[in-house]
């Protein structure tokens, strides 16, 4: 009884701290927090052209642009940090920053630590070998080669799943940095549409394609892209889903995707 007790304790004591944070992460983000602070801080991982990447010095792309607009109109500033991808969901969900907004994919896994936006964008798994290449054509064709991908994403989660036995799964910084090991560290990488036709654009060494499986069929179903929050952070969810429905609209989105995937290209991202 007594082991019950404490056991009863424990359990009431851990949901208790659980719930402290979340409304703790919820205060310190809310609307009025950030109005009170004069900025909308927001992480996101600088690699992912045309989505945020680095051009003369300054984190730019399509969802900067966002973001410049949630802040613009809440009246306050926005603060760009950099940081390691498979970070952003903890450090938001932990209230350490107002916002992510990095290319995420909105899964199931990440919508129990985090609240999304409505999607934005839409994306495939691509994957990146060298242009010579003529042994890999789909996704069983990695078993016993050496995969390269980005910490934390949806292309490094996707091989726990995948009934592919690869040689070795290495997890790099960012996609073009898995890239850069192309034909020596690793046979290929995997990541998201955009970033990979990016890559290639600029290294007329590789290719890219869709990465399907052996049947032909998606090795994954069509992901969506979403702002992430602290749970129950409704007022910032409601104003940042109040600008993507008109950036949606307005054919921002669109415009800023072409523009940024350009500027990427000229800048040899
Ligand atoms: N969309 C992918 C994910 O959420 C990759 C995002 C990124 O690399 N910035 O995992």
């Amino acid at each position: 009884m007594k082991k019950f007790l404490s056991l009863a304790l424990a359990v009431v004591m851990t949901l208790s701290a659980l719930l402290l944070t979340g409304c703790n992460a919820v205060k310190k983000n809310n609307v009025d927090a950030i109005k009170e602070a004069g900025k909308l801080t927001v992480f996101t991982e600088a690699g992912f052209a045309p989505y945020e990447f680095i051009a003369n010095g300054k984190i730019v792309g399509v969802d900067i642009k966002i973001m410049e607009a949630v802040a613009a109109k809440l009246g306050v500033t926005l603060e760009v940090s950099d940081v390691g991808f498979d970070t952003i969901v903890t450090a938001v969900q932990k209230g350490k920053v107002n916002a992510g907004a990095a290319g995420i994919t909105i899964n199931a896994e990440r919508a129990e630590k985090v609240d999304f936006s409505i999607p934005y964008s839409s994306t495939a798994q691509y994957i990146i070998v060298p242009a010579d290449n003529t042994d890999i054509l789909n996704a069983q064709d990695l078993a016993g080669k050496k995969v390269g991908v980005q910490s934390g994403t949806t292309s490094d989660l996707l091989f726990d799943n995948l009934d592919v036995a690869v040689a070795e799964l290495l997890a790099y910084a960012s996609a073009p940095v898995a890239a850069s090991g192309l034909g020596t560290k690793v046979d290929a990488v995997v990541t998201d549409k955009l970033t990979a036709e990016i890559i290639v654009a600029n290294n007329p060494g590789f290719k890219t394609f869709a990465l399907n499986n052996e049947d032909g069929t998606p090795v994954a179903e069509v992901e969506e892209y979403g702002i992430c929050v602290a749970k129950g952070n409704e007022t910032l969810l409601a104003v940042i889903n109040e600008v993507l429905t008109t950036l949606i609209a307005d054919g921002s989105i669109d415009a800023w995707t072409a523009e940024y995937t350009d500027l990427a290209n000229e800048l040899g991202q």
